[in-house]
């Protein structure tokens, strides 16, 4: 495995790569999670590259850019076993360089949802995106579902913008008791954590009632609203349904696949998950037949 921790050397490292390139973009501090979208990439590949991250200019001022966690060693480790072929470990610095100025704003999709919470943030996503983009030129980059707006806004750049690439939607990895794996698990108390799987226990509900026949978005929500508040550390931001694809509002009944998203903090933690209806489609075939290759 080579590590690329330049500008120049990614750049040298790929003109002489042959063959189909998978990337999978990360910050890093990596779980089960990223490395399910490094199995899917070396699958589908005959070279993966994955980058580490910490993207400064997706974070709020208020939010956790220098608190959030970073562990190298360990992640190098991880991708080595995962037989990736490339790691590119850029800096702040070399990304951002004095006198930056360039920005990339998807505009309507990255409204909404998170886009509400999180200012700015969808903005530093779609610039740092097209920047590894443009540096490595992959055939295929890896996104997790887990960050559904995330992919809706890169998969609306990728096609405003022409890049000649593909985009890859990998399912939601999960632990034992059905807590979406994230980085930020890590800040949870224990009691937070033991907490946190109402989120999971929420969009079960939901999806029973979904397999019963339930297809009116705002009681969907509200099945999942009700058992988030059963929990009294549970601050709930949001629960929304939205199209998968263009996350649009939904509040009719339909037999079209809904994406049913929520946001709860624990303590100072924000925690996302999401679950597509029905619950067939949140496999890697029914996120590609529901939301395209690109
Ligand atoms: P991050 O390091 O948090 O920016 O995540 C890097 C990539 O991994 C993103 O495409 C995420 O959506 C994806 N990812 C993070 N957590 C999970 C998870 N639990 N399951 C699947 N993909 C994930």
């Amino acid at each position: 495995m080579q590590v690329a921790d330049s500008i120049e050397s990614i750049r040298e490292l790929r003109k002489n790569l042959s063959g189909t390139v998978g990337l999978v973009p990360t910050m890093g501090a990596l779980h089960a999670g990223h490395l399910s979208l490094v199995e899917e990439a070396r699958k589908d590949n005959d070279v993966v590259i994955v980058s580490i991250f910490v993207n400064p200019t997706q974070f709020a001022p208020n939010e956790d850019f220098s608190a959030y966690p970073r562990d190298l060693p360990s992640d190098l480790q991880k991708l080595r076993q995962a037989g990736v072929d490339v790691v590119f470990t850029p800096t702040p610095e070399m990304m951002y360089g004095t006198n930056y100025q360039t920005y990339v704003q998807v505009e309507g999709v990255s409204q909404g949802l998170e886009g509400e919470y999180r200012s700015g943030h969808f903005r530093g996503v779609a610039t740092v995106v097209s920047k590894l983009f443009n540096l490595i030129q992959p055939d295929t980059a890896y996104f997790g579902q887990k960050d559904a707006q995330q992919v809706a806004v890169i998969r609306r750049m990728v096609r405003d913008l022409n890049f000649p690439l593909q985009i890859a939607v990998c399912p939601i990895t999960r632990e034992t008791d059905g807590l979406a794996m994230s980085s930020r698990n890590a800040y949870l108390t224990q009691e937070q954590r033991e907490a946190a799987s109402v989120l999971y226990r929420a969009i079960q509900k939901a999806g029973a009632a979904y397999e019963r026949g339930e297809r009116h978005p705002d009681i969907l929500c509200q099945i999942a609203l009700e058992l988030l508040q059963s929990e009294p550390l549970a601050q709930i931001e949001y629960v929304s349904a939205n199209d998968p694809k263009t996350l649009a509002a939904r509040h009719d009944a339909t037999e079209q696949p809904i994406l049913l998203s929520m946001v709860v903090k624990f303590g100072k933690t924000r925690l996302l998950d999401n679950i597509i209806l029905p619950l067939h489609l949140n496999n890697r075939a029914g996120l590609t037949e529901t939301l395209g290759n690109n």
